[in-house]
């Protein structure tokens, strides 16, 4: 978070978060070849790709252009929903994967793969959209019923104050990062290029 990068938003996701800010990628988009794609990349100045949705894992040609990433030096984040296995990204230290534990709030949250969570490495992350204490409690309870080997995020749904945040985590110990969205700090809805 706060280094340079570009995002990578792919069209389509199978799921209909209640609080999504980016219903828009449900069907905007337009087609562009993995060429294409390598050259728009390579002409922002980063060295970071987060590869994001809808939900990236529903394109085949995600895996590929994490390969191509990749092996073109690139620091690779893919960011899912957690409904569909990770386990087909590749292995590597300079891929990463932000993985979403959908919490009540979403209407989502029956649609989690839990087996997402044994994939998991130390350099991945686990993240949690709170967007109140019933959200809270949810995410501390999937904490305690699972090893998680990543750090955890807490990120407050936009709207949602950071305080009242900040004195449960604190109050029960728990061993998360609490984190807003930078990018809209900084941009607010402003979309990109
Ligand atoms: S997974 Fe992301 S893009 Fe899909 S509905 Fe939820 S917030 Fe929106």
């Amino acid at each position: 978070m706060g280094a340079p990068t570009v995002f990578l938003r792919t069209t389509v996701c199978n799921l209909r978060c209640a609080w999504c800010d980016s219903e828009f990628s449900f069907t905007e988009g337009d087609y562009i070849r993995l060429d294409a794609l390598m050259e728009k990349i390579r002409s922002f100045p980063a060295q970071r790709v987060c590869l994001t949705g809808g939900e990236p894992l529903l394109q085949k040609q995600s895996f590929t252009l994490c390969e191509r990433l990749l092996a073109a030096g690139f620091h690779v984040v893919v960011e899912t929903g957690g409904s569909i296995s990770i386990r087909g990204l590749p292995k590597h230290q300079n891929l990463s994967v932000s993985l979403d534990v959908k919490c009540p709030s979403s209407k989502m949250e029956a649609r989690m793969d839990w087996d997402n969570l044994k994939a998991l490495a130390p350099g991945d992350q686990l993240k949690f959209v709170i967007a109140g204490r019933a959200d809270y409690d949810y995410a501390r309870d999937v904490l305690r019923r699972h090893e998680i080997p990543c750090p955890v995020i807490f990120q407050p749904e936009s709207g949602t104050k950071l305080l009242p945040l900040a004195d449960w985590i604190l109050a029960d110990g728990l061993d998360v990062r609490l984190l807003p969205q930078l990018h809209k700090l900084i941009w607010g809805d402003r979309r990109g290029v």
